[in-house]
């Protein structure tokens, strides 16, 4: 089950995140803003979220239906970051089906987090784990 929210204190929460990372972020070429984009209606959010769920359809036996994530949809900051045990955080000025990519990957992050953590997996050994793991989906 995922659940779909916006908040003004999360927002502020990645802008700072997003600020004190971006000399790692150009390192690694990350794609990223700090300027909020014009802010969507409550009816095109709504339109927005209907068509993500849409997209995360073709990922059903991925997320368990016992699981619950919660997904912030944020108006700046990265693509896309998670947050132990089950939030994800993902840049919503983009289309549905990008969006939708993003959580499947964040997921997958949190999925297999312990599991990085106990064997102190590098930056790119993680990445490179959660790409495995999402190309097995296709
Ligand atoms: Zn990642």
């Amino acid at each position: 089950m995922i659940h779909f929210k916006e908040n003004f204190f999360v927002n502020i929460k990645i802008f700072f995140e997003t600020l004190f990372q971006v000399k790692w972020l150009e390192k690694e070429s990350y794609i990223y803003t700090l300027l909020p984009r014009p802010f969507k209606s409550k009816k095109d959010k709504k339109d927005l979220v209907y068509s993500i769920q849409k997209n995360l359809n073709k990922y059903h036996g991925f997320i368990n239906d016992r699981e619950e994530y919660i997904v912030y949809l944020t108006s700046l900051g990265t693509y896309g970051s998670y947050q132990k045990p089950n939030k994800i955080y993902t840049y919503m000025n983009r289309p549905a089906e990008e969006i939708a990519e993003t959580i499947i990957h964040e997921i997958a992050h949190l999925k297999i987090e312990d599991g990085v953590i106990k064997n102190k997996l590098t930056h790119d050994e993680k990445e490179k784990m959660v790409q495995k793991t999402v190309d097995s989906l296709r």
